[in-house]
């Protein structure tokens, strides 16, 4: 059973029902939110998703149907204001069609129900809230909000906890969270600008804290990017709350001209940021996926990215314990799934969080750290492989096949 049928918990349950298991199972996926604009998944947001997790939604069959709605990134700008120094990555430089691809969550999440809607081996429940989950010696027994109104009762043999970073399901369990507040806000909005922006995703660092514009395809005729903009938590409410024509002209301070004049933007949302990391991902008959298990920094768009991987070795793990006749919930079994994501989930962890603290201080030691660090990344080719292949999440993917 999945309890959530956001980004992780949707793409999750297709993996398991797309896998080649030995003996079918049964997959109940449930929803507590019915309209996608409301889910804390298929908001306005967009996602750029890693050359990695284009092939997961590849493998799936989904790729078609998201490739209508995705841009691709064919290089990636990151400098730093006020700065010298900027690293410059092409998809051609690192011989690949592109570096990732930049769809609106909106659209995946219709991609993504359809596909839970549409699949044989999955019930999907919605609108259904899990209100409780009572660990069995062998999975777990779960209360239900049922669509039709009243409460049911399910039993399942394995519980995926994919309900997002605010999980009081996880909080009745006693499952503790390491959190590393960033005391930061993202911003996010849809921009329109004067230039094309030719494929080009920007990362910034400014010392307010770092910012992204990824590529958006253009609508009605206008350039247009996907911006994450993050902001000290005390000043995040002022910066949402000004005119537009104010906050249009507080963006090309901090971004500069690299998109020609910032025209217009739309609806303004705002993040608290931190980094949370759940202090058990696995337990007997439960595992924790997603945003429950890890949230990170969204500027290096690495969340969603790390959890697909997670889900992929997980389904791997599920099919080899039903091939060998092991109970789905046995401890030995989610062990090993623990273990195989180890080292993937810490160095992506790491990645995401030093990044963005050295790139969010004004430190002056770290200042020059990051000057020379930009500087040299563009200078060595393997220092800027090992960059580009960790921001594409490759590295991890090429370690398995290896
Ligand atoms: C501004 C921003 C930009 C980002 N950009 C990127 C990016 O470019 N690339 C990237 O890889 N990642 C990015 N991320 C991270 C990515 O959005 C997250 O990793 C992803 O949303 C996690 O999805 P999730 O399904 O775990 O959680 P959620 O999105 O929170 O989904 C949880 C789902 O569970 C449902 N639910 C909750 N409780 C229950 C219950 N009791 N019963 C039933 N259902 C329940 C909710 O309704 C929801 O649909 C970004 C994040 C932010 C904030």
């Amino acid at each position: 059973m999945v309890i959530g049928g956001g980004l992780v918990g949707a793409s999750f349950a297709c993996m398991v029902a797309q896998a080649k298991m030995q003996a079918p199972l049964r997959i109940l996926v449930t929803e507590a939110v019915a309209s996608l604009q409301a889910s804390t998944s298929f908001d306005a947001r967009s996602t750029a998703l890693s050359y990695g997790s284009q092939q997961i939604y590849h493998g799936l069959g989904l790729w078609n149907a998201l490739s209508a709605y995705a841009t691709p990134i064919s290089r990636i700008h990151v400098s730093d204001r006020g700065h010298f120094g900027a690293v410059r990555m092409s998809a051609a430089e690192l011989g690949v069609e592109a570096l990732g691809q930049v769809v609106e969550n909106q659209h995946l999440g219709v991609v993504l129900t359809q596909a839970l809607e549409q699949s044989a081996t999955i019930d999907y429940l919605c609108p259904a809230r899990v209100n409780s989950l009572m660990p069995l010696p062998e999975g777990a027994e779960l209360e239900v909000s049922l669509p039709q109104g009243g409460t049911g009762w399910v039993r399942a043999g394995l519980v995926v906890l994919a309900d997002g970073g605010k999980s009081p399901l996880t909080t009745d369990l006693g499952i503790g969270t390491q959190v590393k507040p960033y005391e930061q806000r993202a911003i996010i909005a849809n921009v329109a600008f004067s230039e094309p922006h030719g494929g080009v995703a920007f990362e910034r660092f400014t010392d307010s804290g770092p910012m992204a514009i990824l590529p958006l395809s253009p609508l009605q005729g206008e350039n247009r990017g996907a911006l994450v903009w993050t902001q000290p938590a005390e000043q995040a409410d002022t910066v949402l709350a000004l005119e537009d024509a104010a906050f249009l002209a507080a963006l090309q301070q901090r971004f500069g001209y690299r998109l020609g004049h910032f025209v217009r933007v739309g609806a303004r949302n705002a993040y608290p940021l931190s980094l949370s990391m759940a202090r058990e991902q696995v337990r007997p008959g439960l595992v924790l996926l997603g945003n429950v298990a890890h949230t990170l920094h969204p500027v290096a768009g690495q969340g969603l990215n790390l959890a697909l991987r997670d889900a992929e070795a997980l389904t791997h793990i599920l099919a080899e314990a039903v091939a060998a006749g092991k109970a789905l919930g046995a401890m030995p079994v989610l062990q090993a799934y623990e273990q195989r994501q180890r080292q993937d989930q810490s160095v992506t962890i790491q990645f995401s969080h030093y990044m963005t603290r050295l790139f969010s201080s004004p430190h002056p030691a770290l200042v020059w750290a990051r000057k020379f660090g930009l500087f040299s990344i563009d200078l060595i080719p393997p220092l800027k492989r090992e960059f580009a292949r960790q921001a594409m999440g490759r590295a991890d993917r090429e370690v398995r096949r290896a």
